[in-house]
């Protein structure tokens, strides 16, 4: 058998027309992963599951899938909730000299306020923990979270990690002390005037409130602003709201394996994306790794043993029904899924992998991994892969997620900061040849074992 693959981990045994360093050659030559990504971004700069950008997204990955020559091309319906954000966004503060507006947006899934809005005094904290000491304080109140993600923290995913509690539960802590309102700092290192969206719960039992997001800079000046006036009145004013499910649908297509045909390599990223940028960077990057890795694979004539099947689910950002979607759709094929990655760290320099690989079969991959350790992205760390392909952990089925020069990716996520210019053309051609080459490899009985 003539592929890398079926030959092992050394460098020789790579085929001279497809080793890793032909795989980056020719994406930093077409550049096709950029013109992919200006594609989908001209066609469906908004694409939140359940509008009609998605619905235009889907039929562009469709139609590039197969352009690229993946097989068995689909889409695999699943039901998503459809929020729509509207048009208000306000919060406006009564000081001693005058008004006051500060950036904010809708915490995605957050109900609206009536029309003139919530009005109210303001209780600041930094941590759930400070909330329930101080619950007294806080009944009628607009609860302001202001903890800031830790600057300390070398991987910002981990500094992400620290702070995004108050985004995701915050109306449910605040809801259950009292209070009829909450306004969360964005989830960002940057001092800037861009709020940054994102999900929210709500619980069964406790009572929905709004919540929006306040840019860092406005945070910093409500923080100031209430410490020479803890009295002062916030008006809250959003017009956002939930309506009924829609149907949506996952894009699936596949490279048939060569020896081992039954065992699957998932490859995946999001197709759906917040509205208030146009998801350049989360996770249109990891879409076009997905499309642009398929296609280096194919140009280069790479036939994997295992099968490689990639998939674009549909909503990560809102409601997980993607992801929920497939495993419930493919339950019976848990046991034959070797690996599953999906790429959702924006668009920077590969620097190597996430698994939750145990450390023995970490150890074993790793030694495949030297061709790929050359280019500058052959390490390979503890973590797990993205959101969607959590839900395929309870299956035993190991995850993989991409790891980038991730210091900038809180500048943009989730804000109107992320679009195209954002996104630098080279470092996103290496990010999709850096997935072809790890398909390879996962797709390698030898690399990995069967689980
Ligand atoms: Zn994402």
């Amino acid at each position: 058998v003539s592929t890398f693959l079926a030959l092992g981990a050394a460098p020789s045994a790579w085929t001279q027309a497809a080793t890793p360093e032909q795989l980056v050659a020719r994406a930093l030559a077409d550049n096709r992963a950029h013109a992919m990504l200006s594609e989908l971004l001209a066609v469906a700069p908004k694409r939140l599951a359940g509008s009609p950008g998605m619905d235009r997204a889907r039929a562009w990955a469709v139609a590039t899938m197969q352009a690229v020559g993946l097989q068995k091309v689909r889409v695999e319906e699943v039901q998503v909730p459809r929020w729509v954000r509207g048009e208000v966004a306000s919060l406006r503060a009564s000081l001693p000299d005058g008004e006051r507006g500060y950036d904010v947006v809708a915490l995605g899934g957050s109900i609206g306020t009536p029309a003139d809005g919530i009005s109210a005094d303001v209780l600041e904290v930094k941590s759930f923990e400070e909330l329930r000491a101080r619950a007294t304080e806080a009944k009628g109140k607009i609860v302001f979270f202001n903890r800031a993600m830790p600057r300390a923290l070398r991987n910002t995913f981990l500094a992400y990690r620290d702070a995004v509690p108050q985004r995701g539960q915050g109306a449910i802590e605040a809801s259950k002390v009292g209070a009829v309102a909450a306004i969360v700092r964005s989830m960002t290192t940057a001092l800037d005037d861009y709020p940054h969206t994102g999900a929210l719960h709500y619980e069964a039992n406790v009572g929905k409130i709004p919540a929006a997001a306040i840019s860092t800079n406005g945070a910093q000046a409500l923080a100031a602003a209430l410490a020479s006036d803890p009295s002062l009145r916030l008006t809250l004013r959003l017009d956002c709201a939930t309506h009924e499910d829609v149907a949506c649908g996952n894009v699936v297509g596949e490279i048939t394996g060569a020896e081992r045909p039954d065992e699957i390599v998932l490859c995946g990223a999001h197709l759906d994306a917040w509205d208030i940028g146009d998801g350049a960077h989360d996770d249109g990057a990891g879409v076009v790794h997905c499309l642009e890795a398929a296609r280096l694979l194919l140009v280069h004539k790479v036939r994997p043993a295992r099968t490689l099947r990639f998939v674009l689910f549909a909503n990560e950002e809102n409601g997980l029904r993607g992801g929920r979607g497939y495993a419930a759709a493919h339950e019976g094929e848990m046991a034959r899924h070797v690996a599953a990655f999906e790429t959702d760290s924006g668009g920077f320099e590969p620097k190597g992998f996430s698994t939750t690989l145990d450390e023995k079969a970490r150890a074993a991959l790793v030694s495949h991994l030297d061709p790929l350790r050359a280019l500058g992205f052959g390490a390979l760390i503890e973590g797990g892969g993205g959101a969607d392909i959590s839900v395929l952990q309870p299956f035993g089925v190991p995850l993989f997620g991409l790891v980038v020069a991730d210091h900038r990716y809180f500048d943009f996520h989730h804000s109107a900061r992320d679009t195209l210019d954002a996104v630098h053309e080279r470092e996103l051609a290496l990010g999709a040849a850096a997935v072809a080459a790890f398909m390879a490899v996962l797709a390698d009985p030898a690399a990995l074992p069967e689980k």
